[in-house]
């Protein structure tokens, strides 16, 4: 089964979709997460990456396609993959439809979580406290939610378009936000998604 996690930052997506991968034993591509680890590990793909993150600015498409591609073809993502993070623009939804397309695949899932902008940004706020990330600080939370709106939130009307689209309330508690989640997956599943 392959689910995309869609939502402004701090909505809940990597957690959501780590609880997921629990249930569904799938793997998860956090392309946040994979651009962090090459950051840390000084390559320069993370030199490049940490320009762009660092300012709240997306990467650009080539880069973040070239590691999706390459997670996709390992062995663990054969049966499927929780997308968190990713795609982020048009040119990254088509580029991935394309991936799939060319393994025999295609997406079953885009769930968007939606909450209120205060309510993310003091969640950020708090997760920069508690994490330390670099991009968490109040001027990157404004550009990055900018951003979401600009470049990421047309993606919901593309995958609105193809049929794969549902929305979840990330305000409530993670537990039942879940809950929903879990609903709509076992849903498509007996509808012959996985
Ligand atoms: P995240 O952990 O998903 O919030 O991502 C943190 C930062 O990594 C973002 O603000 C972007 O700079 C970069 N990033 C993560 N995923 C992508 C993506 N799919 N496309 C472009 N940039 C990304």
């Amino acid at each position: 089964m392959w689910i995309v996690f869609l939502g402004p930052p701090g909505a809940g997506k990597g957690t959501q979709s780590k609880r997921l991968v629990e249930y569904l034993n799938f793997p998860q591509l956090s392309t946040g997460e994979m651009l962090r680890a090459a950051k840390v590990a000084g390559s320069p793909l993370g030199h490049l990456a940490s320009q762009y993150m660092d300012g709240g600015r997306l990467v650009p498409d080539p880069v973040v396609m070239s590691i999706v591609g390459e997670r996709l073809d390992q062995p663990d993502c054969i049966r499927g993959c929780l997308f968190d993070g990713f795609p982020r623009t048009l040119g990254q939804a088509r580029a991935l439809d394309e991936l799939l397309d060319s393994r025999g695949f295609q997406l079953d899932l885009a769930i968007e979580l939606r909450a209120d902008e205060a309510e993310l940004v003091r969640r950020m706020l708090k997760r920069a406290t508690e994490e330390k990330r670099a991009d968490d600080n109040p001027s990157t939370i404004a550009q990055r939610m900018e951003v979401y709106h600009r470049q990421t939130a047309p993606l919901i009307h593309y995958y609105r378009d193809r049929g794969v689209h549902v929305t979840v309330d990330a305000m409530r508690s993670p537990e039942v936000v879940f809950a929903d989640i879990k609903g709509i997956v076992d849903r498509a599943a007996g509808a012959g998604g996985i």
